[in-house]
């Protein structure tokens, strides 16, 4: 299908996209337009005016800043996921980039449109919660920052991937800093379980303070869905409720015996 005509603005900055966007009130931001395209094209969504921030200056690359690294809003998914050093810093948002949909999606996409779309099974979301980064809005030095690791901490994300597309039908990131064989801090988060990105409290919970073994990586698959509104889980062709719930607690598992295996306590 064809996309209804719609005008198309270029910005050059930072400034510029801002301005256009307050004239043109009905207009999108198009970045790598992997998401926008297919919905225009659809007809599921039908803007007035694009307004491209592909030509900005500065909106793309990725920049360390003492202890921590900026990722510009245009930066792409393979960007992120071939920086090696990206993957001694934030493990979890690199391998996550990595996991995004195949090569060709991960040479388009953006790190800025993946989150300001926010599709429920996109991956970037629950990494970036895992990862306690901070999305930065406006200015020409917006961007995402995603604090470093330190020796202590370690991370990973597991997906189950959409057999057509690659989204996540269930995926789950986790950050876990130890303190000897102990638990000190864990951030798990999932993708595609509810209409947006989610926390994983009940997993969280039983990691805290406890020893880092199969036991308690069993506790926290089997309480990862506790705290979550079941009302709410997301249900498609693709799988139930139920079935999400319990890929839930099976991708939980493996994603913190990966973590655990890359901080060496499994
Ligand atoms: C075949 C295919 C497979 C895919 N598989 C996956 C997958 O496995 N996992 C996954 O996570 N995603 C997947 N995607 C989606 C892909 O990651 C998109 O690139 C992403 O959702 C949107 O990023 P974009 O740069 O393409 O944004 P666009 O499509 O250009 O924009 C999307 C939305 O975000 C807004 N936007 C964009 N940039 C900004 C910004 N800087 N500030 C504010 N608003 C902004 C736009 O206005 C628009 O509303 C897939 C897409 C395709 C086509």
């Amino acid at each position: 299908m064809y996309p209804d005509e719609f005008e198309y603005h270029s910005a050059d900055s930072v400034e510029s996209a801002v301005s256009l966007l307050a004239e043109n009130p009905e207009a999108e931001l198009i970045a790598g337009g992997h998401s926008l395209l297919p919905t225009m094209k659809s007809g599921l969504a039908s803007p007035d005016a694009l307004v491209d921030i592909s030509g900005v200056d500065g909106l793309e690359g990725v920049e360390r800043d003492g202890d921590s690294t900026r990722i510009g809003a245009m930066t792409t998914y393979a960007e992120v996921a071939d920086d090696d050093q990206f993957w001694e810093d934030a493990t979890v948002v690199a391998e996550t980039a990595g996991e995004i949909g195949d090569r060709q999606v991960r040479n388009r996409g953006t790190v800025g449109g993946n989150i300001a779309h926010a599709d429920p099974a996109s991956d970037l979301p629950g990494a970036m919660l895992a990862a306690d980064a901070t999305v930065h809005v406006h200015g020409p030095d917006g961007g995402v920052e995603v604090p470093h690791e330190d020796g202590d901490t370690a991370s990973g994300y597991v997906k189950k991937p959409s057999p057509s597309s690659g989204y996540a039908m269930v995926g789950v990131a986790a950050r876990l800093t130890l303190d000897g064989d102990s638990v000190a801090d864990a951030r798990v988060a999932a993708n595609g379980v509810m209409d947006h990105g989610t926390r994983l409290s009940g997993a969280e919970d039983a990691l805290e303070d406890e020893t880092l073994d199969a036991d308690a990586v069993e506790a926290a698959g089997a309480a990862a869905g506790d705290d979550l509104d079941e009302y709410m889980v997301m249900e498609d062709q693709q799988a139930s409720a139920e079935f999400r719930l319990q890929l839930l607690s099976v991708y939980t598992e493996r994603a913190l015996e990966k973590v655990g295996e890359r901080a060496g306590a499994l």
